[in-house]
C-alpha cells in the first residue's frame, strides 16, 4: 500500500463539452481528495488532435470552476509535474518507449494499414478474428521477426511504424478494482497494442500509464468504459516495474428511464441539458441551476455516502465520501430529483449570494435597485425550482405586468377599480400615511359594502397579472403607494 500524499486526477479529452458523466468523474475525484488532505490535478489528454475541438479545454475548465471545484495543478496552474497537456509532453513519452524497447517489452512494427487489412479479411474469410499477438507476431513485419540490420534501415528510411506492446503470451493478470473487486484475465487472448502511433504520437493506453505514473497519481477514478483496459494498463506497469496506482472504476449514468448511456439527444427530448454550461444550447446553468445543486446531485450518483435524502454542503459531502460506498450498478440520471436539490439549495442560500447568481445569469438587472432585489429574492424563493422561476416570481414585484391572464381579467370589476381609484385620490389629498395601505382598502370596502374578495382579487390580477403571487399585503407594501396608482390606472386604460 502507498503511503504518499493522496494524488489524484481528472484527465479528460478536448474532444467536446465537459458531459454530465465526466462532471460526476471529476467530483468523486475532488472529493476523495479533499478527504484525504490530497491534490486533485486536471490533465488534458489531447493526443488525438484530429477529434479536438476548438473551445473544449476552456469549456472543461469554466465548467469546473463554476462546480466549485478547485484544481491544484492543470495547464496554467504548472506544479512540478507538468506540463498537464499531453501534447507537451511528448519527450517523456519517448524515452519511456525507447525504455521499455530496449528491456524487450515493446517492438516496432511495420506492418501497412492494408498488409493489416488484408489479415483481418482473411481471417474473416476464415469465420476467425485477426489478433496481433504472441500466436502470429513473428509472421508479421516487427523488430521480433526482423535482422536488426533491416529494422534499422527501415527507420532510417522514414518509413512508418508504429510501436507495439508485447503482451505476455501465457499467465494470468489479476486486477484489483476498489469498486468491482478482483479479476484474473487470461493473457493469452490479449492483443500487442500499439502503443506509439505512426505519427509519434502516443496512444492513449501509453500516455495514460506514463502520465500516471510521472505524476505521482495514488488512485485512478474513472468512468466503466476503461474497466476493459485495465489489464493492459497492469502489464505496461509491470512491464516498466512501476508501483501501480489504486483503480476505482465509476458505474454509467443511464438515461432517465434507465435504457442507455445518458445521452444529448434523450436530454434534449425530455427538456434538459446534459452539459453544465452553455454549449450550442443552453447548459443547465442557464436554466437556473446552482451549481452547489448539480453538485450534490451528482455526488450522490452511484454512491451511497452522499444519498442521505437531504441537502448537504461540500464539507459534508466530503466527510461523507468514501470510494467504497461506491456502488456497481449503474445509475439513472433523474433531472427532476435534480431540481429538487436545486428547490432546496435555494431556499437555503441567503438572498445576497442568490442575487449573484441570478445577474451572473441576468446580467441586464444589474440596472435595478440591488437592495429591493434581495429583498424580493427573500419574499419569493420559497416558491422557485430554479434562478429563472425566481426571477419569473419576482418580476411583478419591479415591473407592471406586461398582460393579464385572459381567464383571470374577467374576475376583475371594473366598477371596483374605478373606486379604488377614487379611493386613493382621497387618500392622496387627505394626506393619509399609506404604508398600511391594504388595511386602509380592507376597511373602506367594510364600510361601503364592497365585498371584499372581489376587491382582493381585482387587486391581485391588476398588480400581478395572474390569480397568483405572494401575499397581498407584502406586494402592496413592496411596490408601495404610487406605483399601485399606476397600475390601477393602466389597467384601466387597456380595459377599454
Ligand atoms: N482521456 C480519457 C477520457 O477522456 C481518460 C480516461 C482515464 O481517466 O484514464 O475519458
Amino acid at each position: 500500500m502507498s503511503l504518499n500524499k493522496v494524488r489524484v486526477r481528472f484527465a479528460p479529452s478536448p474532444t467536446g463539452p465537459l458531459h454530465i458523466g465526466g462532471l460526476r468523474t471529476a467530483i468523486f475525484n475532488f472529493l476523495f481528495a479533499h478527504k484525504n488532505n490530497g491534490d486533485f490535478i486536471l490533465r488534458i489528454e489531447d493526443t488525438d488532435k484530429k477529434r479536438e475541438v476548438l473551445g473544449a479545454e476552456k469549456y472543461i475548465i469554466e465548467s469546473l470552476n463554476w462546480c466549485g471545484i478547485k484544481v491544484n495543478e492543470m495547464p496554467g496552474v504548472e506544479g512540478k509535474r507538468g506540463p498537464y497537456r499531453q501534447s507537451e509532453r511528448n519527450d517523456i513519452y519517448k524515452k519511456h518507449i525507447l525504455g521499455l524497447i530496449e528491456k524487450g517489452k515493446a517492438y516496432y512494427a511495420f506492418d501497412s494499414a492494408e498488409e493489416l487489412e488484408w489479415h483481418r479479411d482473411d481471417h474473416k474469410k476464415k469465420g476467425k478474428t485477426f489478433i496481433y499477438n504472441w500466436h502470429n507476431r513473428l509472421k508479421l513485419k516487427n523488430s521480433l521477426s526482423m535482422s536488426s540490420a533491416e529494422v534499422e534501415s527501415l527507420i532510417n528510411s522514414k518509413g512508418k511504424f508504429v510501436v507495439r506492446f508485447k503482451a505476455p503470451s501465457k499467465g494470468f493478470v489479476k486486477t484489483s478494482d476498489i469498486i468491482r473487486g478482483n479479476s484474473e484475465i487470461d493473457c493469452k487472448l490479449l492483443e500487442d497494442k500499439v502503443l506509439v502511433k505512426a505519427d509519434g504520437t502516443p496512444t492513449y493506453h501509453f500516455a495514460n500509464v506514463v502520465d500516471d505514473y510521472e505524476m505521482g497519481i495514488t488512485h485512478v477514478i474513472r468512468g466503466e468504459e476503461w474497466l476493459p483496459s485495465l489489464a493492459l494498463h497492469y502489464l505496461i506497469y509491470d512491464a516498466f516495474n512501476w508501483g501501480k496506482p489504486f483503480f476505482a472504476h465509476l458505474p454509467l449514468i443511464l438515461n432517465p428511464n434507465g435504457k442507455g448511456k445518458l445521452s444529448k439527444r434523450t436530454g434534449e427530448n425530455a427538456g434538459f441539458s446534459v452539459f453544465p454550461l452553455k454549449w450550442e444550447n443552453d447548459g443547465l446553468r442557464e436554466t437556473g441551476i446552482l451549481p452547489e445543486a448539480l453538485f450534490n446531485y451528482l455526488a450522490t450518483l452511484g454512491s451511497s455516502s452522499g444519498n442521505t435524502g437531504k441537502t448537504m454542503s461540500l464539507k459534508q459531502l466530503v466527510k461523507a465520501f468514501e470510494l467504497n460506498s461506491v456502488v456497481s450498478a449503474a445509475a439513472n440520471f433523474d433531472f427532476e430529483k435534480l431540481k429538487w436539490y436545486n428547490h432546496k439549495h435555494i431556499q437555503e442560500k441567503n438572498s445576497e449570494k442568490l442575487l449573484n447568481d441570478i445577474l451572473e445569469l441576468m446580467p441586464s438587472l444589474k440596472d435595478l435597485d440591488q437592495l429591493k432585489l434581495i429583498k424580493a429574492i427573500g419574499l419569493v424563493k420559497e416558491r422557485a425550482t430554479t434562478l429563472v422561476d425566481l426571477w419569473a416570481l419576482a418580476e411583478y414585484l419591479f415591473f407592471s405586468p406586461k398582460q393579464y391572464n385572459e381567464k383571470a381579467r374577467k374576475k376583475v370589476s371594473l366598477e371596483v377599480v374605478k373606486k379604488l381609484i377614487v379611493l386613493c385620490e382621497e387618500l392622496e389629498s387627505r394626506n393619509e400615511n399609506k404604508t398600511n395601505l391594504l388595511g386602509l382598502i380592507k376597511n373602506w370596502s367594510n364600510e361601503n359594502n364592497i365585498p371584499l374578495g372581489r376587491v382582493l382579487i381585482s387587486i391581485r390580477i391588476i398588480v400581478v397579472g395572474e390569480p397568483s403571487g405572494i401575499d397581498l399585503d407584502k406586494i402592496l407594501s413592496f411596490i408601495g403607494f404610487d406605483e399601485f396608482v399606476l397600475r390601477l390606472n393602466s389597467f384601466v386604460n387597456s380595459a377599454f
